[in-house]
């Protein structure tokens, strides 16, 4: 396994194109709006220690990061969700290397199924790479979401035929793939790309239906980097008005101008009704991992209860009933995660699967939890969460004395603690941590009407109408 700095070192060696705020970005590790990312995905490597954040490979029999493992067991899922929880809390911000875990536990199961049925060669390759991706501890960005262009329309529809990523051509040697992925969370920290599908294929989409994974600083990929709230604040020199000090998560939009793809590294070719069923397992994997979110909501927690302490409201039973409140929001999150581990199942490839219903009930909990513990938390801290003068105010030799003298807490709390933690529930709420607790929320691995939709495939009201039946006498 590679230790934290190993992982910085390897991310030094990637030759990345790479464009923020309309320039060319070199150095990706050690600039200031993209380092705190790096440190969270990093905190992958750091922790990685114990049965929660290791496993052993069932390829090679060697102890590897949990993040590259495929689940052998229900308690291999239930760590996983326990790991998530975990980093969540360390970083305060998402860790961006879930969603690769996620593509590789899919695709463990779905290059199985297709070989079943077209007696193709996809597992086999599949567990190739695999077996790279856990010698060398990589870090996977796994690349979804199309562009899409004019949503009512399919892939193959679109008057533009990019909207969606697809083959542009093909030889003996591999394939040339050309679109766009966006929203990818960790792009620039990763050392792969695999790309999959976004939506299910027919006959005519089958140009789409392709799955794939390359280095990510192939020949012809470019990554302009997105925007997030507050984000110059970590241009400004060190200092707290950034709320989270060290880490933070990012999303950039990946083009791929014609990139060529190896066949080795192709794991589905034009095998378009696999491409529902790959979405549909990587969509249930990914929303258990957001157990991430509960992590955070700690994280939250701390801060509100803190904030109330210094501001001498603590012990107002609202205050305390508001408190226990986002706890019970926010241990629901983890119970789903770890409710859909422990009834997964094993699939004929042999990996775990969770259970999907329940992965998707997770989902929809946090495209709705995180937004209510961050409405408890600004009514509990107060209007100081957005007005509270910069970390330089504090410092100026004029006006610093009665910033210190009029922003100070309950007994001895000094106005720095205070603001230092207004500043945390600032960035998580609404400034460059909100990016990950919110929106992510609400729309990572699908937003939540793509999670009823699942639901209410896997609701079952046959068998709940015949219960009812049953109980008032109806045959
Ligand atoms: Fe992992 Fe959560 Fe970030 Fe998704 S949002 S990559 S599940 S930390
Ligand atoms: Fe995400």
């Amino acid at each position: 396994m590679k230790t934290k700095e190993e992982y910085f070192d390897s991310l030094r060696e990637l030759k990345l194109e790479v464009y923020m705020f309309g320039e060319r970005v070199g150095n990706t590790v050690d600039h200031p709006v993209i380092r705190p990312s790096a440190n969270a995905m990093a905190a992958t490597y750091e922790l990685a220690r114990g049965d929660t954040m290791t496993a052993i490979s069932h390829v090679t029999g060697k102890r590897i990061n949990r993040f590259t493992h495929i689940h052998q067991s229900n308690a291999d899922l239930v760590n996983k969700s326990k790991m998530g929880r975990v980093l969540g809390c360390y970083t305060g911000a998402c860790f961006q290397r879930c969603a690769g875990m996620d593509a590789l536990n899919a695709l463990s199961i779905v290059t199985h199924d297709i070989d079943r049925k077209y007696r193709t060669d996809y597992n086999r390759r599949f567990l190739q790479y695999l077996e790279y991706v856990q010698e060398n501890d990589l870090a996977c960005d796994a690349a979804m979401t199309d562009a899409k262009g004019d949503r009512s329309l399919r892939p193959a529809e679109q008057l533009d035929p990019d909207q969606y990523l697809r083959v542009v051509d093909e030889s003996g040697d591999g394939i040339v793939v050309r679109g766009s992925k966006l929203h990818q969370t960790g792009a620039l920290n990763s050392h792969e790309i695999i790309a999959m599908p976004t939506r299910a294929m027919r006959e005519e989409d089958r140009d789409y239906a392709v799955v794939f994974a390359i280095p990510s600083d192939t020949k012809g990929i470019m990554y302009i980097y997105g925007r997030q709230p507050c984000d110059t604040r970590k241009m400004e020199g060190q200092t707290f008005d950034v709320g989270n000090l060290y880490y933070g998560g990012h999303e950039c939009m990946v083009i791929f101008d014609d990139v060529f793809v190896p066949w080795q590294r192709v794991f589905m070719y034009k095998e378009h009704e696999f491409a529902a069923d790959l979405v549909e397992k990587f969509a249930s994997y990914h929303r258990q991992s957001y157990a991430c979110k509960a992590g955070m909501g700690d994280v939250l927690i701390g801060a509100t209860q803190t904030i109330a302490e210094y501001n001498g409201i603590a012990k107002a039973p609202h205050v305390r009933d508001k408190i226990t409140e986002m706890v019970h929001l926010n241990e629901t999150i983890f119970c789903c995660s770890l409710a859909c581990a422990h009834e997964g199942h094993r699939e004929s490839s042999g990996t775990y699967y969770v259970n999907s219903l329940m992965a998707n009930i997770t989902k929809l909990h946090v495209t709705r939890i995180p937004y209510e513990l961050a409405k408890i938390a600004h009514e509990i801290a107060g209007g100081a969460v957005v007005t509270m003068p910069s970390e330089k105010d504090l410092r100026h030799p004029r006006v610093g004395n009665y910033v210190a003298k009029y922003l100070k807490g309950a007994g001895a709390v000094p106005a720095e603690d205070r603001i230092r933690m207004m500043r945390l529930v600032e960035s998580l709420t609404m400034g460059l941590g909100a990016a990950c607790y919110l929106p992510e929320s609400m729309h990572g691995a699908g937003s939540p009407q793509a999670q009823k939709i699942m639901i209410g495939r896997q609701s079952n009201l046959d068998g709940k109408k015949k219960a009812a039946k049953r109980l008032c006498g109806i045959e």
